[in-house]
């Protein structure tokens, strides 16, 4: 019977995260467990730097961006002097069970305290939605609102000044970001690391073509994988002789209130996430498939692969034309 558990967040924050903190604190306390909020993810867990959670001290924290526990990448989480650190804190706690809620990274830390005798739940709250076994991430819907915002705004400008904008968008190694934005936004071309590109075929002759319909701004996005928008502009520049700039939106993407969505996602595997380690249950990650909450073994979830939806790339092309 599990009877005390800590709640942290690791690696890269994302809107939705104190959302899924608030469930488990009270999913926890309902339960009549003792509930620990440990600071900057694994560092605060080595260093016992925790205090105790009740119902009220998660009030007022559902509509906030970024996490009221810190979060923190650690080194020395990752040797074995560090793991044993953190294992020695649990035991003078009375931790029985650990709420984990981060990207891939954090994952694994969570998969090696589990197998060391620290049952672990793992919760995705990454703004990349490059989570295998989950259609979307805590954090995804936010960003990919505050991406179609932004770049709103841009296309205010381009549209004054006959311009193009090319925007770097975020999601470290995987275009979901990008390519959703980037339908969302109309962008005549979209680039991801998931499809090889030709920069004269893909987005200098798009644009011509474009140009012979009397289009005269346009939005090229740019997944952060690829990079190089400052040199994409200068280029489109020369070649199309439509004026250009370059825009990276950087952290503005990780931050802000978080939407609806992410604000029942993060709640939903919060309270998913106590109820398994209340049943003994740990090394799991929760998931969401087709709307539904599912968890699966940490381990397998990080052997898991997901296809993007080509589908969606090729509609894209076709329409913003
Ligand atoms: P994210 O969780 O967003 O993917 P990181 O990849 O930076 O972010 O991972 C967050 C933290 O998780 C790392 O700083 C480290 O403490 C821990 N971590 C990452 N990889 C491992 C690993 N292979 N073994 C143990 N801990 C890990």
């Amino acid at each position: 019977m599990i009877k005390t558990i800590g709640v942290l967040t690791s690696g890269g924050d994302a809107p939705g995260m104190n959302a899924a903190i608030r469930a488990v604190v009270r999913a926890g306390c309902e339960l009549g467990m003792k509930v620990y909020g440990i600071n900057r993810g694994y560092n605060g867990l080595m260093e016992n730097d925790m205090y105790e959670m009740h119902l009220r001290t998660v009030s007022d924290i559902i509509n906030r961006g970024g996490t009221i526990l810190y979060s923190a990448r650690s080194d020395r989480f990752k040797t074995e002097e560090g793991m044993q650190a953190a294992i020695r804190v649990c035991r003078e706690r009375g931790i029985d069970g650990l709420v984990v809620i981060g990207g891939d990274g954090s994952f694994r830390g969570a998969r090696d305290l589990s197998l060391r005798g620290v049952p672990c739940v793992a919760i995705p709250g990454t703004i990349d939605n490059d989570i295998a076994c989950c259609d979307r991430t805590i954090g995804y819907d936010t960003a990919m609102n505050t991406v179609v915002e932004m770049v709103d705004r841009i296309r205010d400008t381009t549209e004054s000044h006959d311009r193009c904008a090319v925007v770097e968008v975020m999601g470290r190694g995987a275009g979901y970001l990008v390519l959703n934005a980037g339908i969302a936004c109309g962008a005549t071309s979209i680039l991801m690391p998931e499809v090889p590109f030709d920069f004269e075929r893909d987005v200098i002759e798009r644009m011509k073509r474009t140009q012979r319909s009397n289009k005269v701004h346009f939005v090229i996005m740019v997944s952060e994988a690829i990079g190089g928008v400052d040199e994409m502009a200068k280029r489109i520049q020369k070649e199309t002789g439509v004026e250009s700039r370059a825009t990276v939106l950087g952290h503005v993407q990780r931050g802000g209130s978080p939407t609806a969505a992410d604000r029942i996602l993060g709640s939903q595997m919060g309270y998913h996430a106590v109820q398994l380690l209340k049943d003994g249950i740990g090394n799991r990650v929760v998931a969401t498939q087709k709307g539904e909450i599912l968890d699966f073994d940490i381990f397998e979830a990080l052997n898991m692969s997901k296809e993007i939806d080509l589908g969606l790339y090729k509609m894209s092309n076709e329409i913003s034309i």
